[in-house]
């Protein structure tokens, strides 16, 4: 979030990147604030047996389960895309490394040990750390996210099949999200005999991993390694779940959305786009009341937006007959008494602190999304109720995107994902959620890129 006033006193110095290497890499990142990423167990789901989850002999299996899979769903995809040309396999192998057993020369660069994983295009094969990177990615997020990496990668291997030159490094690594999300859309669609179809949790698992691997909040999209903030590689990674790989092979640098912008300011990359809690509350709580009062017209057939009171609390709630969320939520919306509510002591701060101060804009913008939904007549608890609130509470983000510098506010590199990330931890902490995260970051994205149209269903 950045303020209107604040002023560069210094040239921008590049800001902490993450050090990324050759081709296509992911690199782990432990000092990324995330939600807390949730161990994942998988009885009987027929990812193998063996080590226990976490253990680089488990993760390693499912890294080779996933590339075979991955070479089974682009036999029939391939040709759809290539215009019935065959698909040809990859070549120069799958390569599992570790310190002692370094991977196999790529080109003319020597093999060595990198926490990555990679597809070399000049050999024409896949490698990656089976020490350190895929253990951790399998052990914290579960498998689906490990074998998410591994057919990313297959990603590009497509790509060289298809020719595909000419488009800047962000295109390419969502492009390769965006196809590992298509695999994933096959197997969902039990069309995998490796795989089982993934359940809510793991999908919302796999997206927690993918905000772990997105690039440092003030990468430029135009940096030559840039992959992605986490909204667009979400994105191209649900693009792929959800529509298959033809809307992937569609991607390139004239019709993809990017969002990943630089910091503007020195005093914004040094505060890494956050304004003190305090006055994120006010500013954030003056401009969501000003743009509903705005929107809200358009919305509900020119009816006028009644003012909404934010109660922040401290240890007891106000009292509200008939609020809509449950009482350990920390939030909700109180129609009758025409406020909002939520607990400034704990939830607030926590979200601040965890994931910044745009996790707060999401919590306000969420509280009165469900009151603008609920105020034009509509269940905000419901499954399709639910996803409307996001998407409306998107719009709002909407908005924002498109201020001059000149607003009171405005959004910085990195807010977006602070937003996806405080959706996850909100959506996660509901107990018989109607809907799960990876729907929910769906539906508020429609609203945070098309604006109130998205929204009328
Ligand atoms: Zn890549």
């Amino acid at each position: 979030m950045a303020r209107h006033g604040t002023t560069a006193r210094a040239l921008l110095t590049a800001a902490t990147t993450l050090t990324l290497l050759s081709g296509c890499v992911v690199v782990w990142s432990s000092d990324d604030p995330a939600p807390a990423p949730r161990r994942t167990s998988v009885p009987g789901n027929g990812l193998g047996d063996g080590g226990a989850p976490g253990s680089p002999e488990e993760a390693n299996r499912v890294a080779q389960n996933a590339l075979a899979d991955a070479e089974r769903f682009w036999s029939t995809a391939y040709p759809q895309l290539a215009g019935g040309a065959a698909f040809e396999p990859i070549r120069g192998g799958f390569h599992p490394y570790t310190r002692n057993d370094p991977p196999p020369g790529c080109g003319d660069a020597p093999g060595e040990y990198l926490p990555n994983a990679y597809f070399c295009q000049p050999d024409d094969f896949i490698a990656w750390d089976a020490e350190a990177l895929l253990p951790q990615l399998y052990g914290d997020f579960g498998p689906l996210l490990a074998a998410v990496v591994l057919a990313h990668e297959y990603g590009h291997a497509i790509q060289t099949r298809l020719g595909v030159s000419g488009q800047p490094s962000v295109v390419l690594e969502q492009q390769a999200d965006c196809y590992a999300g298509a695999w994933v859309g096959d197997v969902a669609a039990g069309r995998s005999g490796a795989f089982p179809a993934p359940s809510v949790q793991e999908l919302d698992d796999t997206v927690a991993g993918l905000l772990q691997l997105r690039d440092e909040p003030g990468t430029s999209a135009e940096n030559p390694q840039a992959h992605g903030n986490a909204f667009d590689r979400i994105r191209a990674f649900q693009d792929g779940v959800e529509q298959s790989a033809t809307r992937c092979a569609e991607y390139n640098a004239r019709n993809l959305p990017i969002t990943e912008v630089p910091f503007t300011s020195a005093q914004e990359a040094a505060n890494g786009g956050d304004l003190p809690y305090d006055q994120a509350l006010e500013l954030l709580g003056t401009d969501v009341q000003q743009y509903w009062a705005r929107a809200y017209p358009q919305l509900a057939a020119g009816a006028q937006w009644a003012p909404l009171r934010i109660v922040p609390f401290d240890d007891d709630a106000p009292a509200c007959d008939g609020r809509t969320t449950s009482p350990d939520a920390q939030a909700f919306y109180c129609a009758t008494g025409g406020f909002v509510a939520f607990d400034n002591a704990r939830l607030g701060p926590a979200l601040y602190d965890r994931i910044g101060d745009n996790a707060l804009g999401m919590l306000l913008g969420g509280l009165f999304a469900q009151a603008a939904q609920e105020r034009r007549g509509r269940s905000s608890t419901d499954r399709d109720g639910r996803l409307a609130t996001d998407c409306l509470a998107g719009t709002w983000t909407y908005d924002l995107l498109r201020r001059g510098t000149d607003s009171d506010v405005r959004l910085s590199p990195g807010d977006l994902d602070e937003a996806v990330t405080a959706l996850l931890t909100l959506g996660r902490s509901e107990q018989n959620a109607a809907a799960g995260a990876f729907d929910r970051i769906a539906g508020f994205r429609d609203g945070a890129l098309e604006g109130l149209p998205a929204c009328q269903s």
